[in-house]
């Protein structure tokens, strides 16, 4: 299926003025597709198999920035750590050790984003709200005793419920918004190196209008630009 050219304008009419960053989701996209939206001046492009994003980095331009969107696996991060520009799910320290660990064998800094779980119903991966301040203290901690010299956190991404009722999905936006700004009131990007707390990642196809309301960043859509997807 070819770029709906006019939806991709649309978005960036609408994202442009506000500074909220586009990341076009390719995944079950062939390259072809990829290009055509590279072709327009595109570069943020979301993956979330780590196979499928290993086989398009390759064949694809290298000044594209992939973002892993989603559910990361230890034992995979080391196919992505060379290359991505930002890991959307962080949902574990074991996952955050593990993305340190490959950070200093590639010798970079690889940047994160911690998932949160604000869908109430639905049984997503991320942090729990109240489990989110003790993780970053952790963290914290961990640059202290220099353990996460090879990570950044950026900031949090959050998925709201799948659901046509847009007062709840605002509920559990406002939610997350709240929870970003409470990390910013506790940490200080100035004396914390490993924190430079800029993105909320937040807003779908579906939703991002609503997301952006409540103070979304960043939005990651795929249908909207692609079409609707076969599967996933
Ligand atoms: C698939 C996916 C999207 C994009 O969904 P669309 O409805 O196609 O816009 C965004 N975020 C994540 C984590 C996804 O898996």
């Amino acid at each position: 299926m070819p770029v709906n050219k006019e939806a991709y304008n649309q978005l960036n009419t609408e994202l442009n003025p506000k500074g909220v960053r586009l990341v076009a989701v390719s995944k079950t996209r062939p390259a072809e597709d990829i290009l055509e939206l590279y072709g327009l001046g595109h570069r943020d492009f979301g993956e979330n198999y780590v196979q499928e994003l290993v086989t398009k980095a390759e064949q694809l331009p290298k000044d594209i920035r992939w973002h892993f969107i989603g559910h990361l696996q230890r034992n995979k991060v080391k196919y992505i750590a060379e290359f991505v520009h930002l890991i959307h799910g962080v949902d574990s320290l074991k996952l955050l050790d593990e993305i340190n660990n490959q950070g200093i064998k590639q010798n970079r800094i690889i940047d994160c984003l911690i998932q949160v779980h604000i869908a109430i119903e639905e049984t997503k991966f991320g942090f729990d709200e109240e489990e989110l301040i003790p993780f970053v203290d952790t963290i914290s901690h961990y640059q202290m005793l220099n353990k996460a010299n090879n990570i950044r956190i950026c900031g949090l991404m959050g998925m709201a419920s799948f659901t046509k009722n847009m007062d709840k999905v605002r509920a559990e936006f406002k939610r997350l918004k709240r929870a970003f700004d409470k990390l910013l009131a506790t940490r200080n990007n100035n004396l914390q190196t490993n924190f430079k707390l800029e993105t909320l990642s937040m807003g779908m196809s579906n939703d991002y209008k609503v997301a952006i309301d409540e103070g979304s960043t960043m939005v990651r859509i795929g249908s909207l630009i692609f079409g609707e997807r076969d599967h996933q």
